[in-house]
């Protein structure tokens, strides 16, 4: 730690991680819970825990862990179920205190932020006085406990604050990074997946210290983009910069040009569930979801169309051909269709629901992601649903507020 005035550093990054964020707020919320085992689990009866609190942690109890087993190693562990809804609030109020202590700021996760303080180094004399003043704000206005990591990337940042938990504060100086990091093993880093963990032992890297024994091509070769990350990663020097809120595109949408006059209602259909699926999964790619989706026709005689909030966010294809479904059944169909069009407004990251979706919902994703990858690597429609799995033959029309660019990437 230092506390130095930070006016050498190329790039001041604030990695704020809510300590046992669910937890805290069941803690915090009822008084009977604090200083006591609680699991958050879905539902009164879930099985699974999603995260306990540190009296908890105390008995070895980890998130994951069967709710049965934890109670043979903790008798008195407190279930609690999860208010997702609750936790949401929470996390966006949080966001807002810290989006004015920096504006560039990008939500990682429901619990945790990266603030790039570069820009305002003249406003804060020194590293630790912005970490303290962020932990004062949320403790006034949250009563939460949270750890704070600094450095001059996200990576060293984000480790940094995992440090000292709860209620740390870690800043790492970049001129030491290199030296802190050597000696920790790699899985330590954010993104070293099993997979690249076994090729990395397999290539003699074990600690951090070791990665600078293989050349960054290495990890090129094998994975890219994220290989070449970690490779810089290990060494303190991540060069990722932060995918800032205002990144986040308008709307995301595909359209298609159909066969003239087209007045088959299955064809229409079909084109429609393809429209779906292609924004659903260009959601997904770029980590977005949306509740608001515009669905439009075009026929000789205009464009028909409906806008459709819906309950919950949402990233998949077939929930948003359903929106789809239900403008087709209102149309008679008197005039032949030259066009189709699906959009989801305004989407927001993913990020605040990571780790809070229902049981049946969780797989979903998971089979989601699972088609998204063999797509991406075989080819589009590889899989697919029955109804779209022929290749349409007319060309695909992109909107034109769609912008591929500073989306979160995979780390
Ligand atoms: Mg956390």
């Amino acid at each position: 730690m230092n506390k130095q005035p930070s006016s050498h550093w190329s790039k001041i990054i604030v990695h704020v991680d809510m300590n046992a964020f669910f937890a805290s707020i069941e803690q915090r919320d009822f008084s009977h819970l604090r200083n006591k085992p609680i699991a958050v689990t879905n539902g009164i009866k879930g099985s699974c825990i999603i995260t306990s609190s540190y009296e908890a942690r105390a008995f070895g109890i980890k998130t994951g862990m069967k709710f049965i087993d934890a109670k043979r190693l903790c008798p008195k562990l407190i279930r609690r179920p999860s208010r997702p809804e609750q936790y949401i609030k929470v996390s966006e109020e949080i966001m807002k205190t810290l989006n004015d202590v920096s504006p560039d700021i990008e939500i990682f996760s429901v619990d945790e932020a990266f603030l790039d303080l570069t820009y305002c180094q003249k406003i804060y004399p020194s590293p630790m006085y912005v970490a303290q003043l962020i932990k004062k704000k949320i403790f006034s206005q949250f009563d939460l406990p949270c750890s704070i990591g600094i450095s001059n990337n996200k990576s060293t940042a984000k480790f940094a604050a995992k440090l000292h938990k709860p209620n740390g504060i870690t800043i790492i100086n970049p001129c030491e990074a290199e030296t802190v990091l050597s000696k920790y093993p790699v899985t330590e880093l954010c993104g070293v997946s099993r997979g690249i963990q076994n090729f990395l032992n397999y290539h003699g890297v074990f600690a951090c210290g070791d990665m600078k024994k293989i050349p960054i091509s290495i990890l090129g070769n094998r994975f890219g983009n994220i290989g070449r990350r970690i490779w810089l990663m290990a060494q303190g020097k991540d060069i990722d910069g932060l995918n800032l809120i205002s990144n986040a595109p308008k709307s995301i949408g595909h359209g298609k040009v159909t066969r003239p006059n087209t007045c088959d209602v299955d064809e229409i259909k079909k084109i429609f569930h393809y429209m779906s699926e292609k924004v659903a999964r260009r959601m997904r790619l770029h980590r977005y979801e949306s509740n608001l989706f515009f669905v439009g026709l075009k026929t000789k005689k205009g464009w028909i169309t409906d806008q459709f909030k819906t309950a919950r966010y949402l990233n998949h294809g077939r929930d948003i051909f359903a929106l789809c479904s239900k403008l087709i059944s209102k149309v008679q169909f008197k005039y032949g269709v030259f066009q189709v069009q699906v959009t989801a407004m305004k989407p927001r990251p993913t990020n605040l629901q990571h780790d809070i979706f229902h049981h049946s919902e969780s797989k979903r994703k998971i089979l989601d992601s699972a088609v998204d990858k063999i797509n991406q690597r075989y080819g589009e429609l590889t899989i697919a649903p029955a109804r779209i799995i022929d290749k349409l033959e007319s060309p695909d029309v992109i909107s034109p507020s769609w912008r591929p660019k500073g989306h979160r990437k995979s780390i």
